[in-house]
């Protein structure tokens, strides 16, 4: 089994959508991806969390398998973040983010996490992820995310990132705010022209797009669900369940970067089932792949795509 490298966010969230509130509760980028990863790969997750994180959520990444020596326990308070959903939960508001424990991390990664052949760089500030590439000997698959604060302020290191991923997967929202194109194939087309990596483009409840250097270009739509509670986490889900298949396979070609995206796509319909991890945490390759196979049989796509595990 291969080990992903993952540095991202451990936090509080404090949710409002049309369903509900859900003050302070587990979330954070890098704890929705462990989440799901860890059904395909060793995760050795890179984050940083307060004085004031319980013991039972570090003992609940235990024992879901999360390699945590790379998670640094601080005197600060933990990273805070708040959000709001409209009626169209597709539209989010970020209500506030408190940095905290964040402006002091500095990312350092333990010696048996320097070998890991695949990392995610989940939603943090891009410095820290350059930092983590930097400490990794030799990663031969790297995939990444951000957010609008970080697009905002920290473009150029940024960019700098983009220069060394192999994917780079974003909302459609964050496409939008990188390029100011409100055509989505234009601003694919720009966002692509920053570094040699493919792009997934997230589009919420529309599902997500992919995008190639040699212009290639694979849809699906997202698994048509009745009751979605709570968005949160979805890309972060998405992201594991697609970096999770990716490191199973010895060879990455367009097939399975397609049935990757169909891992993550199916990790994000259970992720938006509940708030915070809570539909996450039972979750099992098996009932992974049952969705999978009903959503291959309702969208005809076994036709092209035989033999999805
Ligand atoms: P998603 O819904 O996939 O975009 O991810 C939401 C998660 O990202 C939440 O659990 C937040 O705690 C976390 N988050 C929000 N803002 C940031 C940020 N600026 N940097 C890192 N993580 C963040």
């Amino acid at each position: 089994m291969k080990s992903i490298v993952v540095i991202g966010t451990v936090a509080f969230d404090s949710i409002k959508t049309p369903f509900g509130e859900a003050p302070e509760v587990l979330g954070g980028s890098a704890t929705f991806f462990s989440m799901v990863a860890r059904l395909f790969a060793k995760v050795q997750l890179v984050a940083i969390v307060g004085k004031d994180f319980p013991h039972h959520h570090i003992k609940m990444f235990q024992e879901k398998g999360v390699d945590l020596e790379g998670l640094v326990r601080s005197e600060g308070r933990t990273f805070r973040w708040s959000g709001e959903y409209e009626e169209n939960m597709n539209v989010r508001h970020t209500l506030e983010t408190q940095l905290n424990v964040l402006e002091e991390f500095q990312a350092e990664l333990p010696a048996s996490y320097r070998k890991a052949p695949v990392v995610f760089l989940a939603n943090i500030n891009p410095d820290l992820q350059l930092r983590v590439l930097d400490q990794l000997e030799s990663p031969q698959l790297v995939c990444c995310d951000t957010m609008n604060l970080w697009i905002v302020n920290q473009r150029h290191d940024l960019e700098k990132v983009l220069k060394r991923v192999n994917y780079f997967i974003i909302s459609e929202e964050e496409a939008q705010l990188i390029t100011q194109e409100h055509n989505m194939i234009k601003g694919a087309r720009a966002i692509l022209k920053l570094g040699n990596f493919s792009l997934i483009i997230k589009r919420g409840g529309y599902g997500a797009i992919l995008f190639t250097q040699r212009n290639e270009i694979f849809a699906i739509p997202a698994f048509p669900l009745e009751n979605v509670i709570d968005p949160t986490g979805a890309g972060d889900t998405f992201a594991g369940g697609f970096t999770g298949f990716l490191a199973t396979q010895n060879e990455v070609g367009l097939e399975s970067v397609q049935k990757a995206m169909m891992y993550g796509n199916i990790a994000a319909s259970f992720c938006v089932e509940g708030f915070s991890v809570d539909r996450l945490l039972d979750l099992d390759r098996e009932t992974l792949s049952g969705r999978l196979r009903e959503f291959v049989r309702m969208t005809h796509l076994a036709n092209s795509l035989a033999n999805v595990e």
